[in-house]
């Protein structure tokens, strides 16, 4: 059975890169009916919050990567930890080391200006010391030979061992390090794929001689290129929004926010919108490029404008509401609330803005824009408008066709170009030049609030 996992460090938000990878892990996970492990990696006791715990759980939750286990706890398992670096300790593949962080960096020093690789030099390997305070313990790294990674994504890379320090793998707090922990659970979740960053790519040939020296089953790494800005360095703050609730807070759909990131570094021919039970049906680590990928911020916003298109209206409302509440505005009748969607879901990019473009349908007196009712207001216009109210107030057939046979008939009858009145009524509607088709809008407002406002501009 494949079992996958993904396993932050609470130590931020949950940011682009760490959901693409958590993506990618759980996408393969449900691709071959497997299980998805979550596992918070909190033993740096300095840099862990239970904040951002929950942010990442929260980030994880609103893209809809469900787990089937956990979420686990690394500190909770220290005990753990610390019984499988005795057990390396008694049988000599690991030792303690008394080296002071001031003597290590001396030699560190040493080495760069004689031009060596700075190299933990073994000072206590084969002393045999018994535990003490301050002591940290090293793991008796093979010297020589080469650790081969057959990675899913990379291929096949080849590790000197005389490369490979002696790791630490308890610090002097008693507490594992990141690459004894993350060996000890992922063998003891039974973790078939382990799929991160290619940060970790150097960690993995250390990780290999772990399960080795520990006697586990070692499972298959997939390496996942890392994501860049456009300026091609590594993708940062510099670059816009980064943590995945910030996208939330812009007003993008999480559906759009997933198809994206899946996109960045994974592919199907040349196909860019994919539903989820299409990515889990399609989603294989073969496809995953190798090199970089580039985030490209007006992709996504043409991903959210499809998805905001395509939403379910209910979905549409729900995630809209927020953003309405923002501006003070609340929709008492969610069928208001739908007519509105309707309008305006074809054109906008984002919630907020969807939001924004539509605070007119909910007051009375929407302000008119001074520049547009100078230039379309005249007094001319205004006997154009009251016409139209005066008989819209008689018609029967207030659906859109109506609507629409009925600005028809009216600009015929008094001899003008249905032009002429379109903008103006817009403007005495909306209170703007711009805003989604008349007869929509008119539908939406329905008669009587249409009256009025018409009625209201020209008095
Ligand atoms: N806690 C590590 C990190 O967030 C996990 C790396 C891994 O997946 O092995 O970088």
């Amino acid at each position: 059975e494949v079992r996958t996992r993904f396993a932050p460090s609470p130590t931020g938000y949950l940011h682009i890169g760490g959901a693409r990878t958590a993506l990618f892990s759980w996408l393969y996970a449900r691709h071959t009916r497997g299980k998805f492990v979550l596992r918070i990696e909190d033993t740096d006791q300095q840099r862990s919050t239970e904040e951002s715990t929950r942010a990442i759980l929260d980030a994880m939750t609103w893209l809809g990567l469900n787990w089937d286990e956990g979420p686990f706890f690394q500190a909770e398992r220290v005990d753990i930890h610390r019984a499988m670096v005795r057990k390396l300790v008694d049988e000599d593949k690991a030792y303690y080391c008394v080296c002071s962080p001031e003597e290590l960096e001396e030699k560190r020093k040493r080495a760069l200006a004689e031009g060596r690789k700075p190299k933990y030099d073994g000072t206590c390997r084969d002393k045999k010391l018994p535990p003490s305070d301050g002591a940290v313990v090293r793991f008796r790294c093979p010297q020589e030979g080469t650790t081969i990674v057959n990675d899913l994504i990379k291929g096949k890379i080849s590790f000197n061992n005389e490369e490979l320090d002696d790791l630490i793998i308890q610090r002097s707090d008693g507490y594992p390090t990141y690459n004894f922990a993350v060996v000890v659970d992922d063998a003891q979740m039974e973790i078939s794929h382990v799929i991160r960053g290619d940060d970790h790519v150097n960690n993995t040939p250390r990780q290999i001689l772990l399960y080795e020296a520990l006697g586990y089953d070692i499972p298959q790494f997939g390496h996942v290129p890392m994501i860049l800005g456009a300026d091609k360095t590594r993708l940062s703050k510099r670059h816009g929004a980064t943590s995945v609730m910030a996208y939330k807070e812009l007003g993008y759909l999480p559906e759009a926010l997933v198809n994206y990131l899946v996109r960045l570094g994974w592919s199907h021919g040349d196909q860019e919108i994919f539903s989820l039970d299409e990515l889990i049906g399609l989603f294989d680590l073969g496809s995953i490029g190798k090199s970089a990928a580039v985030f490209n911020p007006e992709k996504l916003l043409w991903l959210n404008q499809h998805y905001i298109k395509s939403y379910p209206e209910d979905k549409l409302l729900d995630a809209l509401n927020p953003f309405w509440n923002k501006l003070g505005l609340e929709v008492s009748d969610p069928d208001y609330g739908r007519h509105i969607i309707g309008d305006l879901r074809a054109r906008a990019k984002t919630l907020p803005e969807m939001a924004e473009s539509s605070t007119f349908y909910f007051t009375d007196e929407p302000p008119i824009d001074a520049d547009a009712a100078k230039k379309f207001l005249t007094p001319e216009i205004a006997g154009h408008l009251e016409a139209i109210a005066e008989a819209l107030a008689m018609i029967e057939d207030y659906s859109k066709e109506g609507i629409e046979v009925f600005l028809r008939n009216l600009a015929e009858a008094r001899a003008i170009k249905l032009k002429t009145i379109a903008q103006p009524l817009r403007i005495a509607l909306t209170g703007k030049t711009v805003s989604p088709g008349l007869d929509d809008v008119m539908l939406t407002l329905g008669k009587e609030r249409v009256i009025s406002r018409i009625r209201r501009t020209v008095s």
